[in-house]
């Protein structure tokens, strides 16, 4: 079975919910950068404060900070059974960091699941997103609609629609998720680890088909 694996596809491909059930299917953590980022930030650890360093000033965080962070977690207990990293790595500098970091264990990444769906499709997932201002619930217009137009369920507050969300917003950034992954994605096609599967399908034929390549050899 593999179970050290790396979800890679562009924002609204449905790649965070699916590690997410992979992750209690398989009794494994999903490691996403953003909730790491969080979690050191909130701790004020010293690599906390030096990404903070960088996006107060609006810029990126530098890839060392990322990968120090990573080697951080990688390091704990948890992950002696595997792991699904999402949202890192991002580029190839970042993914030769982390295939030395798990060498040094003997250990290599399995698989790379590159989750691919349309610009067209994550357009329409995306852009039908509405989202509660209060209690943070997420609704869809078409697949996950209120049971009053527009109203929160919980709360009965009017519902938003997000700036991320809107088309102009999500237009530029799977551009720039393109022209970004492309180099990693190519990284990994080089090694002969990446699998693509296809996202334009619900979450629960994805699931089977991702578990179904996890126990090929
Ligand atoms: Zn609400």
């Amino acid at each position: 079975m593999k179970t050290r694996m790396i979800f890679v596809g562009p924002p609204g491909a449905g790649k965070g919910s699916q590690a997410k059930i992979l992750s209690e299917e398989l009794n494994i953590p999903h490691i996403s950068t953003g909730d790491m980022f969080r979690k050191h930030l909130k701790e004020q650890t010293p690599l906390g404060l030096m990404a903070k360093n960088y996006t107060d000033k609006g810029l990126l965080v530098p890839d060392d900070v990322t990968n120090e962070m990573v080697k951080d977690r990688l390091s704990q207990e948890d992950v002696k059974n595997g792991f699904i990293l999402d949202g890192y790595p991002r580029n190839p500098y970042q993914a030769n960091y982390l295939d030395e970091l798990l060498s040094k264990s003997h250990l290599k990444i399995d698989v790379v699941l590159n989750v691919t769906s349309s610009d067209e499709v994550i357009i329409k997932r995306i852009t039908g997103r509405r989202t509660c201002p209060v209690c943070g619930a997420i609704y869809h217009i078409d697949n996950f609609p209120p049971k009053q137009e527009g109203i929160c369920d919980n709360d009965g507050e009017k519902l938003i629609q997000r700036k991320d969300d809107l088309k102009e917003t999500i237009v530029k950034r799977l551009d720039v998720y393109n022209k970004e992954t492309f180099p990693l994605i190519h990284y990994y096609k080089e090694k002969g680890l990446l699998v693509d599967i296809d996202g334009n399908r619900d979450l629960k034929a994805i699931t089977m088909d991702v578990l179904k390549i996890l126990e090929q050899q």
